[in-house]
């Protein structure tokens, strides 16, 4: 069975088949989704995905590029989702140097807001990073995110960035782009990082895995990311989904 621990359902691109889509799950082998809310909206979908379905669960916070769209009104919303039984995250936050929008200042006040958010109910956060390696661990460290632990989703650096996480106790998330031919710095990684500690993850429907590539991507792919993986570690397919859901579970705190 396959955790899923990152996909945005609640995208427009799936608004054609999304029931078909998710009600083909458990028979195709997954069975645990995070939903995960990257602006204010976004996290009020996740939330309502998850009471439809058992098992979707749901993060809730604004991604860094959606951070301009929050104020101590609707900040004080997002506190009180956190408080939902199936909100099992904060997330996804972080910074995004790549298209650095909004400002900086912007992004990093609302990232630090958002970690001392997850701190203050004891949920683990997903961060998103791209290109913002520094500041990104600097204020990580600052706010001692490591007390509420969580995922570095969609990991882009480099074997150096992925020990200083795991020594804070994070856990590495690993999806399509390992599949990329021209992935060498992520197979690194990938090599580097123990079983222990990897989830496995879409992004979708983003970042669909090879022989996929650009197009609409879905929790059915992860086989392929997941086959990548057992190659790269030179170990068995069924070793790989049994750890990543155990790892899934330990890191999301899901019980059942
Ligand atoms: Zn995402």
């Amino acid at each position: 069975m396959i955790f899923e621990s990152h996909a945005h359902y609640e995208d427009a691109r799936f608004d054609e088949d999304r029931e078909a889509l998710l009600k083909s799950f458990p028979q195709n082998g997954i069975d645990y989704v995070i939903n995960v809310g990257s602006s204010l909206k976004t996290t009020k979908q996740s939330i309502l995905l998850a009471e439809q379905y058992d098992f979707i669960y749901a993060a809730a916070g604004v991604h860094p590029e959606e951070t301009a769209e929050l104020n101590e009104e609707n900040f004080a919303w997002l506190c009180e989702q956190m408080k939902k039984e199936k909100v099992v995250a904060v997330g996804e936050i972080g910074l995004d140097y790549h298209w650095d929008e909004p400002e900086r200042s912007v992004q990093k006040q609302w990232f630090e807001r958002q970690i001392a958010l997850a701190r203050q109910v004891s949920l683990p956060m997903i961060i998103h990073s791209r290109d913002a390696a520094k500041d990104t661990l600097d204020i990580m460290k600052a706010c001692k995110a490591e007390e509420a632990g969580g995922v570095i989703h969609c990991f882009s650096y480099g074997v150096e960035m992925a020990r200083e996480y795991l020594n804070m106790g994070f856990y590495i998330g690993i999806g399509g782009v390992v599949t990329f031919k021209n992935a060498k710095k992520l197979k690194e990684v990938a090599e580097y990082v123990p079983l222990d500690r990897i989830l496995l993850e879409t992004d979708c429907p983003y970042m669909a895995p090879e022989p996929h590539r650009g197009k609409r991507n879905s929790s059915l792919y992860l086989t392929y990311v997941a086959e990548k993986l057992a190659d790269i570690k030179g170990m068995d397919v069924e070793k790989v989904y049994e750890k990543t859901r155990e790892n899934g579970k330990r890191m999301y705190r899901i019980e059942k």
